[in-house]
């Protein structure tokens, strides 16, 4: 069912309702707030589609219909989601580092970030998401329904969901990687990418403090393959591919935030998760990307350094030379 549908099942309980938009009467009570929207379609019509729909469908579906402007809402619904997801994510790392307790697990203990240095990027990466990321977040509705990525509810079945975030995932980390591994080549480290090496002993705020061409050129690993991938389901439809549904996308974007400021964060505990699923990168391994200026250029996984030989720090280090000695004295 989609929107449209949701809101015609609704009709009875709006007057003056034409279902040739999804603007439904604002004036009506029960719809002047987002709350009372949502109150509207759970309290709809036992017998109809909408009362199928879950407590998150149906608060995506009153978003929508509360707005009354998808453009709008899709465009605030990313922006707000990116500060309050990013800055909420960052907010119990700064406060893990006002206490002395969690010291033990950190990577770097005797670098604690100054409030003044928090201070300084939380600044930085409010001015840098203001002027770089929200245009394209206001353009990105069009795209969306020119793509035919849907917003409709009900949401796909959890096990495509979880694929498609799969697959961003690992294309993403590829990106990440080549591109990354590029920003480090001479003149484009001292131009660009040397912005984000300022932090030595990187914290969860470091994770988008960049040069506006790197948030744009590893913002692609992002944003760019879920477009991709929405371009080939409607191009090559005999690819069988399942529709990509906006809020699959907004939980991939939330989920790379939390991988993004959590492998800044600085701090490695017995039960981080590369513990249990040892492809996964973590935070140790993008630190010691910061403390060693080199290596360890991938973002989500640890294989693509691992492959290729770019493993950081001085026990990968150890091994690298000592594969070269052997295998010079193999000649
Ligand atoms: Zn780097
Ligand atoms: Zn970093």
């Amino acid at each position: 069912m989609n929107i449209f549908q949701l809101a015609s099942s609704l009709h009875y309980l709006v007057e003056g309702f034409s279902p040739a938009a999804i603007a439904l009467n604002s004036t009506a009570e029960s719809f002047s707030t987002i709350y009372g929207t949502l109150k509207t379609i759970s309290e709809t019509d036992p017998t109809s589609a909408a009362s199928a729909l879950s407590l998150v469908e149906r608060a995506w579906a009153a978003w929508y219909i509360w707005m009354n402007n998808d453009v709008l809402a899709t465009g605030l619904l990313f922006f707000l989601t990116h500060e309050l997801m990013y800055f909420g994510r960052c907010l119990p790392w700064y406060i893990i580092d006002h206490i002395p307790y969690f010291r033990k697990w950190k990577i770097q203990p005797n670098k604690i970030p100054l409030d003044k240095e928090q201070w300084e990027c939380f600044k930085a990466v409010i001015k840098s998401h203001l002027l770089v990321e929200a245009l394209p977040i206001w353009l990105f509705h069009p795209l969306c329904a020119t793509l035919g990525i849907s917003i409709d509810v009900p949401f796909p079945a959890l096990k495509v969901m979880a694929a498609q975030i799969a697959l961003f995932f690992v294309l993403e980390d590829n990106w990440h990687y080549w591109a990354h591994r590029l920003f480090h080549y001479g003149p484009f480290y001292k131009h660009i990418h040397k912005q984000h090496h300022k932090y030595a002993a990187p914290f969860g705020l470091a994770a988008e403090y960049a040069h506006p061409i790197e948030v744009m050129s590893l913002g692609f690993g992002t944003v760019g393959f879920p477009i991709i991938y929405a371009y080939c389901t409607k191009q090559y439809p005999q690819l069988n591919l399942p529709v990509l549904h906006l809020f699959t996308l907004t939980v991939w974007i939330v989920l790379r935030l939390f991988q993004a400021v959590d492998s800044h964060s600085g701090y490695e505990f017995p039960w981080s998760l590369h513990h249990f699923f040892p492809l996964w990168a973590g935070a140790e391994h993008h630190d010691d990307h910061h403390h060693f200026f080199i290596g360890n250029y991938a973002s989500s996984f640890r294989y693509l350094d691992y492959l290729l030989g770019t493993e950081s720090g001085i026990p990968a280090n150890i091994v690298r030379e000592r594969k070269m000695r052997q295998k010079a004295e193999a000649k």
